[in-house]
């Protein structure tokens, strides 16, 4: 059996454009699964496809930091080796998983970060690209407009505008049982530049082992704090089900940060879960290619 969960972020519309990326990159995961048996294969070429998914925080259409320009954070976890790498900061590239990638497989490093995560990635082909879409943009310039003014934002109350966050992650168990997960972002909406989200950090916002794959999102720094996603591995581990280590770790997280975000995990018996404390989390399930329904846990 193979189980694939692909959320694209807590506070993402779930309308249908939305749903449909989702179920795409969820097929391209099962299709490369089919092709390679490669689980790495699979959870990157789903985030390379909602990387090229401009309606997602990652890659092309990520969100624009505070000096107007794109920094894409990546990671990738194999249950089986342990093997974790990611990238951070890195300006200007729109692939951070398969860049991630390329750290675990062609360096002795495990996290490449800002201009040496950018330079490393060009060293290795990628290209360079402003991965700036015409709503983003609009996005941050309205948003510093109004800063400019001294008003408020409220990103929410503008029509068309997008949210903070909506990044993209996945994780999959294949048929043999082996897990993986990974996960992209552009990061938060006016970020200073620099900043890193939870998506590269292991054990804050990825974590992959035998037990059960899991990727957070959401605000960040809370999951860093927290360790939610080191919290679920062991809650997991101690013989909790994911529906329940994920509602616990997100109950854990809001208590003790006051923070938002989400998270879905699968356990090495194929059972799935997302949770989430927002007003919407869009997450598709396919087990053995095939979309399935599944209960999102809102607290
Ligand atoms: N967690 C990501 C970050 O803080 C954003 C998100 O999940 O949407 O960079």
């Amino acid at each position: 059996m193979s189980v694939i969960l692909v959320h694209g972020s807590v506070e993402t519309s779930t309308a249908p454009p939305y749903i449909a990326g989702l179920e795409q990159a969820a097929r391209k995961g099962f299709e490369q699964l089919l092709a390679t048996g490669n689980r790495l294969d699979a959870v990157e070429a789903m985030m390379v496809e909602l990387e090229n998914n401009p309606l997602f925080n990652a890659g092309l259409g990520s969100v624009l930091n505070r000096d107007g320009y794109v920094q894409t954070d990546g990671a990738i976890m194999d249950g089986v080796t342990g093997k974790f790498a990611a990238v951070a900061a890195m300006k200007n590239i729109r692939h951070a998983v398969s860049v991630a990638r390329k750290v675990m497989e062609c360096t002795p490093h495990v996290v490449l970060a800002g201009e040496g995560a950018t330079l490393f990635a060009k060293e290795q082909g990628f290209a360079e690209e402003d991965c700036i879409t015409e709503e983003q943009y609009r996005s941050w310039q309205t948003a510093m407009a109004l800063l400019a003014e001294g008003k408020e934002l409220n990103f929410s109350a503008f029509t068309g505008l997008k949210k903070e966050t909506d990044t993209v992650g996945c994780v999959l168990l294949d048929d043999e049982g082996h897990l993986a997960a990974a996960s992209s972002t552009g990061g938060s909406f006016l970020k200073l530049p620099g900043r890193v989200g939870d998506t590269p950090f292991i054990g804050g916002g990825i974590f992959a082992s035998s037990d059960c794959a899991v990727v957070c999102t959401g605000r960040g720094e809370a999951f860093i704090q927290t360790l939610t996603a080191k919290f679920v591995q062991d809650s997991i581990a101690g013989g909790q089900s994911p529906m329940e280590a994920a509602r616990l770790a997100i109950e854990r997280m809001t208590r003790l940060t006051g923070e938002y975000g989400g998270l879905i995990v699968i356990d090495k018996h194929g059972q799935a879960a997302a949770a989430h404390n927002c007003s919407s989390f869009p997450v598709v399930l396919m087990i053995n290619g095939v979309v399935t329904p599944f209960e999102i846990v809102q607290l």
